[in-house]
C-alpha cells in the first residue's frame, strides 16, 4: 500500500486517483478550485446554468466506452440529441460525420463530481511546490504543506505542472513538450427563442468556433441560454482584453455568422487560458526511479476521452511498478 497524492481534481486527476484507491493505495487529492471538475465546469446564475467549458465528448476507445456506459447507468451522463449544423455567413449546412455526443448531466461537472464523491480532496489548496525528501515527497501550498508521499500524480494542464516537476529535470522536459491554446468562452441569455433552426454550430469564417443553446441539453433548466466560443487564434490575440469588452464581440460575431438580429438580456466571458491542447498522443508521463508522473488531456488527445484514458493509464503504470 503506498500514500500517493494526485494534483488536481479534473477527470484525469480523478480517474486516475479512483484506479489507484481501488487498488488499494492511500490517495490524498489537492484541488485549487472550490469543487471538482476542471474545465468540465459550469456557471451558475439565477436563470440557469451555463456549461462555459467543454460542452460534450464523444467516445472511440473500448476503455472509455466501458466507462461510460457505468455514468449512463449512474444517469450522471446522457446522449445528446440537439441539432448541430456547420454554419458559415447565416447559411447551415448538415455535418458530414454527425456521431454520437454525450453531456453530463445536470451540468457538465456532474461526472466528476461523482468520481470524487468518496475520496479524499482537499479543495482551494493550490499545490505551489513538489520537493523530494527523505521520507518521501513533500508538498507545498500557501498556508502549509505535507511530507510522506510515496509517490505523486500531476493532473493538471502542462503550463502549471512545469513549475512543479523542476526536480525532476528529464520529466520536466517532456512536460515541455505540452501546451493549450486559450478559449475566450461568453455566456449570454435572451428573453425569447431566437429565430434558429439549429441547436448548436461549428462556425466557420468568424472570430466564433462554435455555438450551443445551453437549453438544448439534458437536464438543464428551460431559457435562451447559449455558449459562444472563440476560436483559438482570435482568443489568443485578445488574451488580455477585458471580459467586459469581449462579450459584445463575441456576440457580435454570433449574430453576424447566423444571421440574425437579437438583444440579449444579460451576457459575461470567461477566460480559459489553457483550454484546448492538441495533445501529444503519449498518454501520460511517469519515472519509476523518482515515483511522479503526469497525466492530463494534453498528454494523450486534447479531450475529455484522453484525459479519462491519460489518469487510468498512468494509474496502471504506478500500480505496476509501485
Ligand atoms: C472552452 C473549452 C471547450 C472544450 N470543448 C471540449 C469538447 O467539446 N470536447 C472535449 O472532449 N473536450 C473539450 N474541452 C477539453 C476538456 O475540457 C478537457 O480535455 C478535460 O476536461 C481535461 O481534463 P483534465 O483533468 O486533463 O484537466 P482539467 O479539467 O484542466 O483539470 C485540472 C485541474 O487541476 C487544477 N489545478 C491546476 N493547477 C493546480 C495546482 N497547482 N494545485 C491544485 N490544483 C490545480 C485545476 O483547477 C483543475 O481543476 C474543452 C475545454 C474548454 C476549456
Amino acid at each position: 500500500m503506498a500514500r500517493i497524492a494526485v494534483v488536481g481534481a479534473g477527470l484525469a486527476g480523478l480517474a486516475c486517483a479512483q484506479s489507484l484507491r481501488d487498488a488499494g493505495n492511500v490517495v490524498r487529492g489537492f484541488e485549487k478550485s472550490r469543487g471538482a471538475g476542471g474545465r468540465m465546469a459550469t456557471r451558475r446564475t439565477d436563470h440557469g446554468t451555463y456549461d462555459h467549458g467543454a460542452q460534450y465528448f464523444t467516445v472511440r476507445a473500448p476503455a472509455f466506452r466501458a466507462a461510460v456506459e457505468r455514468w449512463l447507468a449512474h444517469g450522471v451522463i446522457a446522449p445528446y440529441a440537439g441539432r448541430i449544423v456547420n454554419l458559415q455567413d447565416g447559411v447551415t449546412s448538415t455535418l458530414s460525420h454527425p456521431g454520437q455526443r454525450y453531456v453530463a448531466t445536470p451540468a457538465m461537472p456532474a461526472v466528476c463530481r461523482a468520481l470524487a464523491a468518496d475520496m479524499d480532496i482537499d479543495f482551494e489548496c493550490q499545490i505551489t511546490a513538489v520537493t523530494p525528501g527523505e521520507q518521501g515527497w513533500r508538498l507545498s501550498w500557501e498556508e502549509g504543506g505535507e511530507s510522506g508521499f510515496d509517490a505523486v500524480v500531476l493532473a493538471i494542464p502542462a503550463a502549471q505542472a512545469l513549475p512543479l516537476c523542476t526536480a525532476v529535470p528529464e520529466l520536466a522536459a517532456q512536460v515541455s513538450q505540452g501546451g493549450h491554446a486559450p478559449c475566450w468562452a461568453a455566456m449570454v441569455r435572451y428573453e425569447a427563442p431566437l429565430p434558429l433552426e439549429f441547436d448548436a454550430a461549428f462556425v466557420a469564417d468568424s472570430m466564433i468556433g462554435w455555438v450551443m443553446r445551453d437549453g438544448s441539453r439534458p437536464g438543464r433548466a428551460a431559457g435562451e441560454r447559449w455558449v459562444l466560443h472563440a476560436n483559438a487564434e482570435w482568443s489568443k490575440a485578445h488574451l488580455e482584453d477585458g471580459a467586459e469588452t469581449v462579450a459584445p464581440l463575441l456576440i457580435e460575431a454570433f449574430h453576424a455568422a447566423a444571421g440574425i438580429r437579437a438583444e440579449p438580456v444579460e451576457s459575461r466571458a470567461h477566460r480559459w487560458r489553457f483550454a484546448l491542447s492538441g495533445g501529444l498522443n503519449a498518454g501520460s508521463f511517469w519515472d519509476a526511479g523518482r515515483r511522479i508522473g503526469v497525466c492530463g488531456d494534453w498528454c494523450a488527445d486534447g479531450r475529455i476521452e484522453g484525459a479519462y484514458l491519460s489518469g487510468t493509464g498512468l494509474a496502471a503504470r504506478l500500480i505496476s511498478t509501485i
